[in-house]
């Protein structure tokens, strides 16, 4: 899996060539190796694969960047999985292949077509500092697999499926309305273009079992909540031996008391007493580097937006990092000591813009069914994480 080619040398390109060179190659290369021309050859078939898989990631420049960067883990780092195989290929690149002139399963095709197998969602939950990182999460998987004993052909082990005579192996029949022949699949066999003469005796001729996997989830970093990243090929298995559809995945980001998200940038707040706001102090702020220290200068005003550079999320598909804004508030005393309200008494009496309160010494009276404070969030006047 990691012995994986470099996909310049895949592609007989230089480092730096043109997109125009590197679709040029592609299509040559792949007109070469292609399945259709090559049926049963699976060294075509593997190198087909490889060369899809290189021009997926040479052919987008963002991914291309992160290649030439760090190699076959970043693009993967970014979520790019490559392909489950040759159906996954196909469909993806529909359109060149169309204007290649390659009819898949089409009347005039001759290939018999098989049924891909079901899609399977399912829903992951990671930290915010998982998501902040990127990690790899194990999960169990009940899914469907193609049969081990019959490889997934349903045939009884030493038997030989026998060309379906409804459709003569091609997988579809022909009816003709006037001038028109309509191609559809074939009933008999529903499209393999095979007919088992004994079926196997693991799966019944299903050609599929069910089991319990482990599956690693190749959580990337920067994921958000709701967004869904899918792992080819661990969907169901294909009835009769056709590829597995893929696994949705879609995450749930659970929030982290210090901070808020919006995008790749972070909010977090930080509350300064007011001698550390008139005075200036150094204090620890959370980044998701764990605390970093911050000069505050004299005379900080609450309020006081200070944005720490890349700080924030990384971004999911690679593209850099997002900030970190620390929102100041500074902290009024809800109750004081009679010696702290008689040294407020006295700065206040320094101040000239305003009428020196009474100092009679006084206890202030307790407050008492006071407002609640406002929501900590609210602070940033965009709390619009909905709830789930
Ligand atoms: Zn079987
Ligand atoms: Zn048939």
């Amino acid at each position: 899996m990691d012995e994986k080619r470099d996909y310049y040398e895949v592609l007989g390109v230089e480092r730096n060539a043109a997109a125009g060179e590197i679709r040029k190659a592609f299509k040559r290369l792949a007109m070469e190796h292609h399945p259709d021309r090559n049926p049963g050859d699976l060294a075509a078939e593997d190198r087909f694969k490889e060369l899809a898989e290189a021009n997926e990631v040479l052919a987008d420049p963002q991914k291309r960047e992160l290649y030439d960067q760090y190699g076959h883990a970043g693009p993967r780092q970014a979520g790019f999985q490559g392909f489950s195989g040759v159906e996954d290929i196909l469909s993806h690149f529909a359109d060149m292949f169309g204007g290649f002139g390659f009819a898949r399963g089409g009347s005039g095709g001759g290939r018999a077509r098989v049924e891909q197998g079901d899609d399977v969602q399912i829903e992951m939950t990671v930290s915010f500092l998982e998501a902040a990182r990127g990690c790899h999460k194990a999960l169990e998987l009940q899914r469907l697999v193609s049969c081990k004993v019959c490889s997934g052909n349903g045939g009884k082990a030493g038997t030989q499926p026998v060309a379906c005579g409804t459709c003569r192996g091609r997988g579809q029949v022909a009816s003709h309305q006037g001038f028109l022949t309509i191609a559809t699949t074939c009933p008999t066999c529903r499209g393999r273009g095979q007919l088992l003469k004994d079926k196997c005796d693991e799966c019944r001729g299903s050609g599929v079992e069910r089991i319990k996997e482990s599956i690693t989830v190749n959580v990337p970093a920067g994921i958000d909540d709701g967004q869904t990243l899918r792992v080819p090929g661990k969907g169901q298995a294909g009835p009769s031996g056709g590829p597995p559809g893929h696994l949705y995945v879609t995450f749930q980001v659970l929030e982290d008391a210090r901070f808020e998200r919006s995008g790749d940038d972070l909010y977090t707040h930080v509350s300064l007493t007011f001698a550390q706001a008139a005075l200036g102090a150094r204090i620890q702020v959370p980044t998701l580097d764990g605390d970093v220290e911050l000069a505050v200068p004299a005379g900080m005003q609450p309020g006081t937006v200070q944005v720490l550079r890349g700080k924030g999320m990384p971004n999911v598909h690679g593209r850099g990092v997002g900030n970190l804004a620390v929102r100041f508030t500074v902290a009024v005393p809800k109750k004081l000591t009679a010696e702290q309200r008689q040294l407020v008494v006295e700065l206040a009496r320094h101040d000239p813009a305003q009428p020196a309160p009474e100092a009679s010494g006084r206890p202030s009276p307790e407050p008492k069914d006071e407002p609640k404070d406002e929501e900590e969030g609210g602070f940033f006047f965009r709390r619009k994480k909905k709830k789930r």
